[in-house]
């Protein structure tokens, strides 16, 4: 699953919307203390589900939208856009009609978030699995935080083990097992 876009709109730092090429190869973030760099991690994690508010290091979900500065009054709401190249044809069949998969996450203040998969409104359940099962998405061990590899370093050997289950690709069928096991 290769991502090729990532388009920002109020959210967090990233205020006026901006449209990020995800070139082939490695792609590097440069910039000044508090340019954004890590905001630009989180905006991928949340696109792809993230719902715990400290791993986006916010108090609420609606921290993520633009607060405000200085010369600017806060914003609404808050959206982010991910494009995936399809041309294998690996998403779900009802989204795999396009060389192109768009993923859209978008919260309103008051109102919680939303979720687009190739321009229809899903839960926020289809937008994790599809991730999931591609053993990738908000909890996946390739993103890694600002802190984590010292934090996985000290982890107990349960918390090391889901680390080797995301990589391996398993952790969309716990899932499923584990929502089975609730009905
Ligand atoms: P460092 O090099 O120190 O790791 P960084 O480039 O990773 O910095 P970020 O942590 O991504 O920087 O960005 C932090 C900036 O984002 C801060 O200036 C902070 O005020 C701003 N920011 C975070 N959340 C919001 C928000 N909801 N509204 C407006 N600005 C925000
Ligand atoms: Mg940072």
């Amino acid at each position: 699953m290769r991502f090729t876009r990532l388009r920002l709109n109020g959210f967090k730092s990233f205020v006026d919307p901006t449209d990020l090429v995800i070139a082939e190869g490695l792609t590097g973030v440069v910039g000044p203390n508090g340019c954004g760099k890590s905001n630009l991690l989180e905006a991928l994690r949340w696109v792809m589900g993230e719902n715990r508010p400290t791993a986006m290091r916010g108090g609420g979900m609606e921290d993520v939208i633009f607060a405000g500065a200085a010369t600017r009054p806060a914003r609404n709401f808050a959206e982010v856009s991910l494009l995936i190249d399809n041309s294998e044809r690996l998403a779900p069949a009802e989204f795999n009609d396009s060389d192109i998969l768009e993923v859209v996450r978008r919260i309103t203040r008051d109102a919680g978030s939303a979720y687009k998969l190739g321009g229809k409104e899903v839960r926020a359940r289809d937008v994790q699995m599809l991730f999931a099962d591609a053993s990738t998405g908000a909890h996946s061990p390739a993103l890694v935080r600002q802190g984590q590899i010292s934090e996985l370093i000290n982890a107990k050997p349960r918390n090391r083990r889901r680390v080797l289950e995301e990589a391996a690709g398993i952790s969309g069928l716990y899932q499923r097992r584990h929502e089975a096991e609730l009905r």
